[in-house]
């Protein structure tokens, strides 16, 4: 039963620890950057709303996202626990998430933040844009997208910090490398992979 966020500036490598750490805790990994994708490629009207904004580098705006969100949630599968990635982005999300939970009668274990400093971000970032041809790659893009982090998530940080759910875990060098500083930090704080006691 383990209630996880996983944060981090674009290109900390959010999404590829993501699918590592829902498998290890056995939590669905749900991710917003994912769903929005999936809805564009579907053509759904979710996907024709959120688009503009993806490729511009803007945050969905908040009664999108939050309304997606508390779906996803509710959803029998993430009622035993979930890995939320990318989400909250902003303090309106943030009241949003706690307003969900507090409906489940249930609560936060940890907020893990991947740190990654600002030039190693943009050259991961461009070099995934020439493999993986994602709309939202390009360098206007990525720094517009760095800035809006900057801005408008970054400070969640410490919102959270307050709450003493911060975990900080150093995301630079090699993705098992930085698996391992997860599993150790998550383990320090009571939190291990799968068969949990209950
Ligand atoms: P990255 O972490 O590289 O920015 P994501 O895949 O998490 O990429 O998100 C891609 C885009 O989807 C964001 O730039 C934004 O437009 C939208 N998005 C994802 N999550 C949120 C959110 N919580 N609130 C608003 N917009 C979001």
């Amino acid at each position: 039963m383990t209630r996880l966020l996983l944060m981090g500036p674009p290109g900390a490598g959010k999404g590829t620890q993501a699918v590592r750490l829902s498998s290890m805790l056995s939590v669905p990994q749900v991710s917003t950057g994912d769903i929005f994708r999936t809805n564009v490629s579907e053509g759904t009207e979710l996907g024709r709303t959120a688009q503009s904004y993806m490729d511009a580098g803007e945050y969905v705006p908040d009664e999108v996202t939050n309304e997606m969100v508390r779906d996803r949630l509710n959803a029998d599968d993430a009622r035993g626990g979930f890995l939320l990635d990318g989400y909250p982005r902003t303090l309106d999300q943030v009241r949003t998430l706690d307003e969900i939970l507090a409906g489940q009668a249930t609560a936060l274990d940890a907020v893990l933040e991947l740190a990654v400093d600002s030039e190693e971000l943009i050259a991961r970032l461009l070099k995934r844009a020439r493999e993986s041809g994602r709309t939202d790659d390009t360098e206007d893009v990525i720094r517009r997208r760095q800035e809006v982090y900057t801005e408008q998530t970054a400070p969640l940080l410490e919102t959270y910090d307050k709450r003493g759910l911060l975990v900080r875990v150093d995301g630079m060098g090699e993705v098992d490398e930085v698996a391992e500083r997860i599993a150790h930090a998550l383990h320090e704080r009571g939190i291990d992979s799968t068969a949990e006691s209950v």
